[in-house]
């Protein structure tokens, strides 16, 4: 393919009239309706956790230096900085049954991770371990965040099954105050907020779901009980069993492949086709450990980090799909002398290329035409989530397998199950591969209780037309408050969340070493820096909505609605933001130890 646009086949308004055609398919109104499974009757028990037995306790009320609310990648990364800082008494919450978060609810069966383990995995020079794939299945994940809790004894006054119900900051005592679904009372110095990205399961509004008489669930939850097997095991209780599969986003590929093995038979509701590519997972190479020296996981993630920027390196470490793919589309080649207009439409020419690319993947890996056109994706790279999976595809070519073209989404949902086109589909089972509520969706929604600051102000009230922060992290009026930082936040955005969890972490404890080290017992941001971390994030803001709105809806694009982004809630630097000038800054702050940006007060010194 030539980077001046001339891609084979590109006829730049027949790909733009298809794009068009198909994402208005998908534009119906209500496509991203959701049903909040914190309240609805019908389906709250969605979040019962279905691995580890609720065990009932006494309610806990005490005082603690630190609550982290959050215990998976970065709930666990912050506590275990915490610890590296000296702070002996941390209490993790967390709804669920143990540590993981993502880790722990996401055991659906073929679940793994499709960024790879050596950059995924936190810690792993520290706690010298080395995973066995290059892209590794969810248990040795969860695995591997069980061991980094236990190396600094994080589970000791961990409170699991536990739900924030409401956090207040008391003045006089200069502690936040914990409520929780367990009826506990719990004062804290510091609260870290590290609720995740995707923590809310999304569940759309089907009508008649709730009339469903067979066993239905979300594949967050995924019930053994029902389909007996494991993650990686054949799921021995589905023999003779039909499955509907609704959603085809990372999850639903992964699912798939397994189901097919064990059901009866496998109906595949697809709303959008995702973009498949190349998986290519292997086992790591026995020799792999010997080439690492000191410091190798950072710089391989800085590596990664810096393709995804579009800056040069010297060698592709990771070399995958995300490298290839994703970062290449994202920094499409410029000839030296190419006007803005001739770049525009050469990036375009070059994303047809890729996308092309994916369609004849299709082509070669699914014997039926018919199936293999649904499956093919017909909108720019960008415009979903990429996926990567070798065993997805393939599937659909077994007997057992059909796939369902519901661009539109489902019709309804009957006693016997999917209704499509006006056909009824009998399932026993219905799987939800649905996702979850958006990365963008706002950190007090994502925290799910009321945050309650400084003059009885919730952080809900104050970020109701947008964040307010310093770095992402920090917001005036909510004094000892740290929430991890995440997209839609003012911070960055990285392909790899644990390298932003592990920044965030390393802050959050350094941060706190800091404040105590100089005998501060409070901090606050002060209104100038907070007005002028805000400015700097709205003055770095891309309005990309010219290009977002002609691609299909999906939650990358506001579900169709790009146009309702908040420059708010953008990012520090352009698009994705500047990873690099992030880390450097915050690195600096500390390194200074000034605190610029708070007010800070400190204990009387005693005489
Ligand atoms: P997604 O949001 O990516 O996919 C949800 C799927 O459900 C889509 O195919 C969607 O269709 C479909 N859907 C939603 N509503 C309906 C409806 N009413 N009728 C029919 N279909 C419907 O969720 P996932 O759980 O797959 O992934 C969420 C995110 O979690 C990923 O993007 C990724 O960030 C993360 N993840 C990461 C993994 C990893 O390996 N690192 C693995 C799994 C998840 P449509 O596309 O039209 O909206």
């Amino acid at each position: 393919m030539a980077a001046d646009g001339g891609t084979p086949g590109f006829d730049p308004e027949a790909v733009r009239t298809k794009y068009l055609a198909e994402r208005d398919k998908r534009l119906v109104p209500g496509r991203a309706d959701i049903r909040d499974l914190r309240t609805d009757e019908h389906f709250t028990h969605y979040r019962d956790d279905p691995f580890t037995p609720y065990a009932e306790r006494a309610p806990v009320d005490d005082e603690v230096d630190v609550v982290v609310l959050g215990g998976g990648i970065a709930g666990v990364l912050a506590a275990a900085q915490l610890r590296k800082a000296g702070v002996e008494r941390i209490r993790i919450v967390d709804l669920a049954g143990g540590i993981g978060g993502t880790w722990y609810w996401n055991r659906y069966p073929g679940v793994m991770c499709d960024v790879e383990s050596y950059i995924y995995m936190p810690m792993l020079e520290e706690l010298g371990y080395v995973p066995t794939r290059r892209y590794a299945y969810g248990e040795e994940i969860l695995a591997h965040l069980q061991a980094i809790a236990d190396r600094f004894d994080l589970e000791r006054d961990a409170l699991f099954h536990t739900g924030v119900t409401r956090a207040q900051w008391c003045e006089e005592a200069a502690r936040w105050r914990i409520s929780t679904d367990r009826g506990d009372d719990i004062r804290c110095s510091f609260y870290v907020l590290a609720v995740g990205i995707l923590n809310l399961m999304k569940l759309p509004t089907i009508p008649g779901m709730e009339d469903f008489a067979g066993r239905s669930f979300h594949a967050a939850r995924w019930d053994y009980e029902y389909t007996g097997g494991g993650a990686h095991e054949p799921l021995t209780r589905l023999g003779g069993k039909t499955v509907a599969l609704i959603g085809t986003g990372a999850t639903g590929i992964q699912c798939l492949p397994p189901l097919a093995e064990s059901a009866e038979h496998v109906y595949v509701f697809q709303r959008t086709p995702s973009a498949i590519g190349v998986r290519g997972n292997r086992p790591t190479d026995p020799g792999f450990a010997g080439t690492l020296t000191p410091g190798w996981q950072r710089a391989r993630m800085d590596n990664f980090q810096a393709i995804m920027l579009g800056r040069p390196v010297e060698a592709d470490e990771v070399d995958d799909g995300w490298t290839h793919h994703y970062a290449a589309v994202h920094h499409p080649p410029r000839a030296e002398g190419m006007t803005m207009a001739e770049y525009l439409r050469s990036a375009e020419a070059f994303d047809y290329g890729i996308m092309e690319e994916h369609r004849h993947r299709v082509e070669e890996l699914v014997d039926d035409p018919a199936t293999a056109e649904i499956l093919k994706p017909y909108y720019r790279y960008l415009c979903k989530r990429p996926c990567f999976h070798d065993e997805y595809l393939s599937a659909f070519n077994h007997p057992n397998v059909t796939l369902v073209d519901c661009p539109a989404g489902i019709e309804r949902i009957t006693k016997e199950g999917p209704v499509v086109g006006g056909r009824q589909y009998d399932v026993d089972c219905i799987v939800y591969g649905t996702g979850f509520e958006p990365e963008l969706t706002p950190l007090p929604r994502r925290a799910g209780h009321q945050i309650v600051g400084r003059g009885g102000t919730t952080l809900a009230d104050k970020w109701a037309e947008g964040a307010a922060s310093l770095f992402g992290m920090m917001s005036r009026g909510f004094p000892n408050l740290f929430a991890m930082p995440a997209p839609g936040q003012q911070a960055v955005v990285t392909v790899n969340y644990t390298q932003l969890a592990v920044l965030g972490a390393e802050f959050v404890g350094r941060t706190v070493g800091l404040l105590r080290r100089h005998g501060v017992q409070v901090f606050d941001v002060s209104a100038q820096a907070e007005e002028a971390w805000t400015a700097k994030i709205v003055d770095s803001f891309v309005d990309g909505s010219a290009v977002m709105a002609a691609c299909t809806p999906s939650r990358i694009n506001n579900e169709g609605h790009p146009e309702a982004m908040n420059p708010r809630n953008g990012n520090y630097g352009r698009g994705m933001g500047d990873w690099f000038a992030y880390r450097d800054l915050l690195e600096g702050w500390l390194e200074a130890g000034t605190f610029e940006g708070l007010e800070v007060e400190r204990q009387p010194i005693p005489s």
